[in-house]
């Protein structure tokens, strides 16, 4: 049977969840802002001033670890994770401002009683800087109550115009929310008078305002789409260059800094002539990329001799960190690139990952131990542990990369993706993850480069099993066949669950109608005698929610068996279930006698053909079957001898086939009772 598949259709059909779930993610992005910034007081919500009033030293806790009048509060976790907000703003007042704002983020203490979690302090905690960088500092203010009192609501809009024009992902948003948050925390009093911010909160949270903001993150989060092809391949090709080929002459360089150089602490070296040495070495090249590199500073000295005679003489300053830095941020780029896509993890569960966290057993094999995160109502929740094996080659490289990073004390953190160039932020790893991601976007030439995508990417590829993008990964992993691939990544649960979702948020409607239409008796095929039989079997699984359930874990079965999943429709009412592995010498009715490229071989619903085992039919496909049987019956009238036997005798079988179907489909059946089958028609 001729397909008629609309591609525009099925296309729509593919991107409307992608994008519903992108448009879901931003709106949950901004409605929790929004909860956070402002609201009615809810709870004991005016602690900190009686405390403050108490204790005029300010040594009452903020957590079991801390006091107020520390400038890191301490955060233990049940995991055992710590979490840390650092108060370091050089800011006059900065400090002071930013404590009192912060602490009613801590969930003990938010007026609102929606901060559940310590993440989200330290997390919302980072847009008090967005209030320097934007607010303060561009108006020559401080946090000062001087400065606090001029501060007016035309300063605020230019502000928040120019944090939204900036670009950069969440400054807009987070200004937003943490200027609506002080002037909420103001107008209700929770803090000292002198701090407060004297704007009516309407003038900052308006209609326009809050379309704008909501905008910007839909924008945002919009480009969480899968990987182009291209795309990914000049990621993992940049990743390769800096974790494989540079890295073996980055860790020559290392050497040659621990025995020579790191004895400099100054930063510099003088010499009164060119080091053709430490040019030689600071200056490898790698395919005409300069690896490391350094920076010479002509210039002159004057020295006073004994005899009191002032000499002068010429010098050469050789200066490395910072190049080496930026060695070091390209290597952790490239880790990051293969890490996302091997792991599909998260941006904040690869914020937090520690060297020490990637183990390796007795018998060699890496794995990283993370915490996952999901939405919880419970203020106590921190997470669940989880175990994602990591392949050989990849433990390798974060083994030597962390042999890289031990060169300098400064260097030394143990936060795996932790920016070195510009370490002042080395405790706010999400920016660190964000900077990267931006770095790597940035010398990729790929716009909107986020850890999601990585995920994503993965997912669409087992989906659609687009044959290139299979091979960066099975070269990736190191494996001879799609089907090692598939076990390897049944190991993990994020790809997994990441998979099983895609799948399911593609196929569920097309799934729930098939299940539907044969529980209803409307249908015909041996995949549908199938799926009747497992819904007769057990019932109540193929009911209601856990229709959804019983999609998601029988998707996630097949890949944990390395069985590739296909559900697609191939015409009105027509069904493709197929979860076969196909050869050249094995192949479905649709792919008989054409030329096969490399790679997993899938169906081509385009050729689909009704007596096909694979085949679901419903009851939609009753129009397109009655057309089918008068196409053919009208080729056998055309003439007895306008045909060959050969010809007429497959005609006849083609009949036969569209009759059986439309026969069953009259026949309301009842779950595990059999039909005819069409693929049984004789030829
Ligand atoms: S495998 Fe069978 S059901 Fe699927 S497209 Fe090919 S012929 Fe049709």
């Amino acid at each position: 049977m001729s397909n008629q598949l609309d591609n525009e259709d099925l296309a729509q059909a593919i991107n409307r969840p992608l994008e519903e779930e992108a448009k879901e993610a931003a709106s949950a992005e901004f409605h929790e802002l929004l909860d956070f910034s402002h609201g009615d007081l809810d709870g004991d919500s005016g602690s900190l001033l009686a405390k403050i009033e108490d204790d005029p030293t300010l040594s009452f806790r903020t957590s079991d670890q801390s006091s107020y009048n520390d400038n890191r509060w301490l955060y233990a976790t049940r995991s055992g994770e710590k979490v840390i907000v650092t108060f370091t703003s050089r800011l006059a007042g900065g400090n002071e401002l930013y404590k009192q704002l912060i602490y009613h983020l801590i969930p003990e203490f938010h007026p609102y009683g929606k901060v559940r979690s310590y993440r989200s302090t330290r997390t919302y905690s980072y847009a008090c800087d967005y209030l320097d960088w934007y607010l303060l500092s561009p108006n020559g203010l401080d946090a000062t109550p001087e400065s606090i009192r001029t501060i007016t609501v035309p300063m605020i809009n230019r502000a928040l115009d120019m944090a939204r024009d900036e670009g950069i992902y969440r400054h807009y948003s987070f200004l937003y929310f943490i200027l609506a948050f002080w002037i909420s925390l103001s107008a209700q009093k929770l803090i000292s008078r002198e701090l407060r911010l004297d704007i009516p909160l309407n003038k900052v949270v308006t209609k326009a305002r809050q379309k704008s903001v909501q905008e910007k993150v839909a924008a945002e989060t919009q480009g969480w789409k899968p990987y182009t092809e291209g795309e990914l391949s000049s990621m993992v090709e940049y990743a390769l260059f800096w974790t494989e080929e540079a890295m073996p002459t980055l860790m020559e360089i290392r050497d040659f800094i621990v025995e020579s150089l790191s004895v400099h602490k100054v930063g510099f070296l003088v010499r009164s002539k060119p080091d053709l040495e430490i040019e030689e070495m600071l200056g490898k090249k790698v395919k005409g990329v300069t690896v490391c590199g350094y920076e010479t500073r002509p210039t002159k000295a004057k020295i006073t001799s004994s005899s009191g005679r002032e000499l002068e003489y010429d010098y050469i300053a050789y200066t490395w960190k910072n190049n080496y830095r930026v060695a070091l941020d390209n290597v952790m780029q490239g880790i990051l690139v293969l890490f996302s896509l091997i792991t599909g993890l998260r941006s904040s569960e690869l914020a937090e990952l520690d060297f020490d966290d990637i183990t390796q057993s007795g018998d060699g094999e890496y794995t990283v131990n993370v915490v996952r995160f999901k939405t919880s109502n419970d203020p106590n929740y921190f997470g669940e542990p989880d175990a994602i094996p990591l392949p050989d080659f990849l433990g390798e490289i974060i083994t030597q990369f962390k042999q890289l990073r031990e060169v300098e004390v400064h260097m030394r953190t143990r936060k795996v993706f932790y920016c070195a160039k510009g370490g002042k932020v080395a405790s706010i790893m999400a920016r660190s993850i964000q900077k990267s991601m931006k770095r790597i976007g940035e010398v990729t030439g790929i716009d909107g480069v986020h850890p999601h995508r990585f995920r994503k990417t993965i997912a669409e590829m087992l989906i659609n099993r687009s044959e290139r993008n299979i091979d960066v990964i099975r070269m990736l992993f190191g494996h001879r066949s799609y089907k090692m691939t598939l076990r390897y990544i049944a190991r993990n649960p994020y790809i997994i669950s990441s998979v099983a979702e895609a799948i399911e948020t593609h196929y569920a409607q097309d799934f729930i109608n098939l299940v539907s239409a044969v529980q209803g008796g409307g249908y015909s095929g041996s995949a549908a005698e199938r799926i009747a039989a497992k819904s007769a079997e057990k019932p109540l699984l193929f009911k209601g929610k856990l229709l959804r359930m019983t999609i998601y874990n029988y998707i996630a079965y097949l890949i944990e068996a390395g069985e590739p999943v296909f559900i697609k429709r191939a015409s009105v009412g027509v069904y493709c279930v197929s979860n076969d592995e196909y050869s050249a010498d094995q192949l479905p009715p649709c792919l008989e006698g054409k030329c096969l490229s490399d790679g997993p071989i899938q169906p081509d619903t385009s050729n689909c053909k009704l007596d096909c085992k694979n085949a679901v039919v419903l009851s939609d496909a009753k129009g397109e079957l009655e057309k089918n049987i008068s196409f053919y019956r009208g080729l056998l009238d055309g003439g007895p001898g306008m045909l060959s036997r050969l010809s007429r005798r497959e005609i006849e079988r083609q009949i036969k086939i569209n009759e059986v179907h439309l026969s069953n489909l009259g026949n309301t059946k009842c779950f595990g009772k059999a039909s005819v089958v069409a693929g049984d028609v004789v030829q």
